[in-house]
């Protein structure tokens, strides 16, 4: 199997699936990017008269990610192309897309079952010669496919975006077990000359290569910070500006990726190893995630280490 790949469904809109479906539509490739439905009204809805069954509210989060995508894109990058580029909606009704495209993105939160589940929904509408893959950073890629036809396993594989990614130049390919040799291939030419990233391949290892190595850095510093009555301004000085690195620093780094994000990342490395110290050192601290769980997530819920202003 070797088909260009034209069209892309990405799956998820939130800091990950926006930013994939921008850099698609940057180098030329149409997508449809989607995401659930709201189970709330916001104020404003509500003030409209709107109801659940509203299309506006339907379709709310992937046509907001876009409007957001707009705000965010250097005028030179956005024109009226790549508009057209990125269509939105939700995924329960426009479900049926999966079987025009080339490509199937997933990009939705870091958790095996709702990976499953969803794996599952496209796969009735995938059909033989599409590309499916996940965005997931470091869930065992054979696993979230387990349930699904051996066609379907074969076709699919991790292709590991790092964030921001219209910007950064990681990308890792992770085959399953199962996957077509033909497609990690393609997808790494693809990757490498289409989507211009640096392609490192990595085994189906919790966490991958990246984030088992860049979670164990991030979690050390966390708990020697907190051991050592060190402060977030102290860390952030010297693992970022003090480095000649502004955009490294520990604690902003971490209100970008999202703090919940984090914690299932480092809860699946957690999970998934018997060595007893390796596993100490890849344990949530309780101080993060008690700003998890007050809904503290980072910038996307603009409050995380850092106050958004
Ligand atoms: P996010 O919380 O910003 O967005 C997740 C989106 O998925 C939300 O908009 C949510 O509504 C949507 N969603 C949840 N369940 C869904 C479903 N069943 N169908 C459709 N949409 C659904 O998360 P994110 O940071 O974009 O992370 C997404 C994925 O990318 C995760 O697997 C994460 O581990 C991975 N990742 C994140 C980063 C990062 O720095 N944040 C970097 C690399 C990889």
């Amino acid at each position: 199997m070797n088909k260009t790949i034209r069209k892309a469904a990405v799956i998820g809109s939130g800091i990950m699936g926006s930013g994939i479906a921008a850099h698609l539509a940057n180098v030329g490739i149409s997508c449809i990017l989607l995401d659930v439905v709201p189970k709330n009204l916001t104020d404003e809805e509500t003030q409209k008269g709107y109801s659940l069954e509203h299309p506006a509210v339907r379709n709310r989060l992937a046509t907001g990610a876009i409007a957001k995508l707009r705000k965010s894109t250097p005028s030179s990058l956005y024109d009226d192309t790549f508009a057209e580029r990125i269509t939105a909606g939700n995924l329960e009704d426009h479900l049926s897309h999966i079987s025009e495209v080339d490509w199937v993105i997933e990009v939705v939160v870091e958790n095996l079952q709702v990976k499953k589940d969803l794996l599952n929904k496209v796969e009735r509408y995938w059909k033989p010669g599409t590309i499916v893959s996940s965005n997931t950073s470091g869930i065992s890629i054979q696993e979230m496919v387990a349930d699904c036809s051996e066609p379907f396993q074969a076709s699919f594989l991790g292709t590991h975006f790092f964030n921001p990614p219209r910007y950064m130049k990681l990308l890792e390919i992770i085959p399953g077990t199962k996957t077509d040799p033909g497609i990690v291939q393609q997808m790494k030419v693809f990757c490498q000359n289409v989507l211009g990233k640096g392609v490192v391949l990595a085994k189906d290892t919790p966490n991958f290569i990246a984030n088992r190595i860049g979670t164990y850095g991030l979690l050390i510093t966390l708990q020697e910070m907190l051991k050592n009555g060190f402060t977030i301004e102290e860390v952030d000085a010297v693992t970022g500006p003090a480095l000649g690195r502004p955009k490294s620093a520990t604690f902003r780094t971490l209100d970008m990726v999202g703090l919940d994000t984090f914690v299932h990342v480092a809860d699946n490395v957690y999970a998934n190893i018997t060595d007893e110290t390796e596993k100490a050192a890849f344990a949530a601290p309780d101080a993060l995630t008690s700003m998890v769980a007050r809904g503290w997530f980072g910038e996307k819920s603009g409050q995380g280490f850092y106050l958004k202003k």
